[in-house]
């Protein structure tokens, strides 16, 4: 068996320990005869695996009690409708910050439900907090603090005052330590740092669960979510339980403290050799680069064919940037090896040398 190093922003690796786990367990879980995918949602086996999962995300996360984590479906994308539906109360407006895609998204969404006030912009940089047009009226402050597609991460924790902070930390989650309680709510799509695509991570501080939007479906009420321990309907029980092994998985290996040291060396070494080839390029600002993706463009885009092959050959996969900005995109989350990224390096000087 060779596994390559897949540097894909979502579906992505995951640890090869807990794929082995699960190879192990996929037809009998611990003695039971059968499958995690095949156990009752109601039945005691997988009530205990999703209460040992919520359990170690809460530790791994220092959660505070006074939040509810939500297992749920939908997406990320799911999550652009249910925050307003559910957070904007008598209220008619909310502030967004606008940093990429993914916050466009957001906004877009948003607009269907309330008036959207964008309370900064920037692309390939973030605004500062001193520059943000922030409404103490608003039912939420939304940002995204880290955007998959053009690797831009927020160095700070916006302050939004006593307005809710609702972040979508979908391509962050787990890389690195994170004061949970700056947080209205934080959400997260599964496919990228926590486990298989079909989970979606949500944590709410208890107080902001409560009545929503008339219309609002059952499904997209947290409350019922909350009030029914992420049960109301069938739970995604198979992510759920993979989610499970990853939090195993970071806990062994010494926690987020340790997942931010190894990811800020790995995007440390692959930012060098970015800025010192002259050949590869990055164009986000240097304080805000993401540790998790990483775009990079060659020095003429006719060799971008030529670099993707040559790069698949050695093991090095899904390194194709976003349709939406071309060029190159390596996607470095907690589970993609040292090695890896090594690998990656070791590769572009190689290429370089050769066309550069
Ligand atoms: N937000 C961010 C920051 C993302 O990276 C993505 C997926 N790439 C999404 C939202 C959409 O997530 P989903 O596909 O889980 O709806």
């Amino acid at each position: 068996m060779s596994r390559v190093y897949n540097f894909s922003a979502g579906p992505a690796m995951l640890p090869e320990q807990v794929l082995q786990q699960a190879r192990e367990e996929l037809l009998d879980w611990r003695g039971t005869g059968m499958s995690v995918m095949e156990m009752s949602h109601r039945g005691k086996e997988f009530m205990s695996i999703a209460a040992q999962t919520e359990a170690d995300l809460r530790e791994i996360m220092a959660i505070p009690d006074s939040y509810k984590v939500l297992f749920l479906q939908g997406g990320a994308s799911s999550q652009f409708a249910m925050v307003p539906l559910n957070l904007l109360g008598a209220k008619k407006s909310a502030d967004y910050i606008d940093t990429g895609s993914w916050s466009k998204k957001a906004i877009a969404e948003g607009g269907l439900y309330c008036e959207v006030n964008v309370a900064g912009t920037a692309e390939y940089s973030v605004p500062a907090q001193d520059d943000l047009q922030l409404n103490p009226d608003a039912a939420y402050l939304h940002y995204t603090p880290n955007e998959t597609i053009t690797g831009v991460e927020f160095p700070y924790i916006p302050d939004a005052g006593s307005v809710p902070l609702v972040a979508d930390i979908s391509s962050t989650i787990l890389s690195r330590p994170l004061d949970v309680s700056r947080f209205g709510v934080i959400y997260a799509g599964a496919q990228k740092n926590i486990g298989s695509a079909g989970l979606t991570v949500v944590i709410v501080r208890e107080d902001l669960i409560g009545e929503t939007l008339p219309h609002t479906p059952s499904m997209f009420s947290y409350k019922i979510h909350a009030d029914n321990g992420s049960m109301y309907n069938t739970p995604p029980t198979y992510g759920w339980y993979l989610a499970g092994l990853v939090f195993d998985w970071i806990k062994r290996n010494g926690g987020l403290e340790t997942m931010a040291r190894i990811n800020q060396r790995k995007a440390e070494t692959l930012y060098a050799a970015i800025d010192g080839s002259g050949f590869y390029s990055n164009p986000v600002d240097t304080a805000c680069r993401s540790w998790m993706n990483v775009p990079f463009t060659l020095a003429d885009a006719v060799l971008d064919r030529t670099f993707l092959g040559e790069a698949a050959e050695q093991g090095l996969f899904t390194l194709k940037g976003h349709r939406s900005v071309g060029g190159m995109r390596a996607s470095i989350y907690n589970a993609m090896p040292e090695q890896g990224v090594d690998a990656l390096v070791a590769f572009m000087a190689d290429f370089q040398k050769r066309y550069g």
